[in-house]
């Protein structure tokens, strides 16, 4: 299984990571199918956020209620690991709904991509750069 996104969609991930070597960074993913069209930068309003990540809430429903009026699907989300291997922790498999839902996580400057089909459980997808 693999997704898509574009080089600049990915840089620009990868660059807020980047700039944000004490807190989590997070965002939205959005597109369609397998194919990530856009990421939007959200703010992490975890209470930790050098360890954790919560996407604000208002900027996910805003995001959802964008898709329903035609705009562009939320198919996961992103988020950084600081000091870190992309790869999802015991927090963000607690997270894991298997719903399908895309996670892409950035660490030591690589972003990762993982699809959660089971309640706690990830696969991960090859991310090609389009
Ligand atoms: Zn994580």
């Amino acid at each position: 299984m693999s997704v898509t996104i574009s080089s600049e969609v990915l840089q620009r991930m990868l660059a807020q990571a980047a700039a944000s070597p004490e807190a989590e960074i997070c965002g939205l993913l959005l597109g369609g199918g397998d194919r990530i069209e856009a990421a939007e930068a959200c703010a992490n309003v975890a209470t930790d956020p050098a360890r954790a990540f919560e996407i604000d809430p208002t900027a996910l429903f805003a995001a959802h209620r964008r898709a329903r009026s035609g705009g562009a699907a939320v198919i996961g989300h992103y988020h950084s690991h600081p000091s870190g291997l992309p790869i999802p922790s015991p927090r963000d498999a607690a997270q894991a709904m298997g719903d399908g839902a895309i996670w892409v996580i950035l660490g030591g400057g690589v972003a990762r991509a993982w699809r959660s089909v089971e309640l706690g459980g990830f696969v991960e997808e090859v991310i090609g750069c389009v």
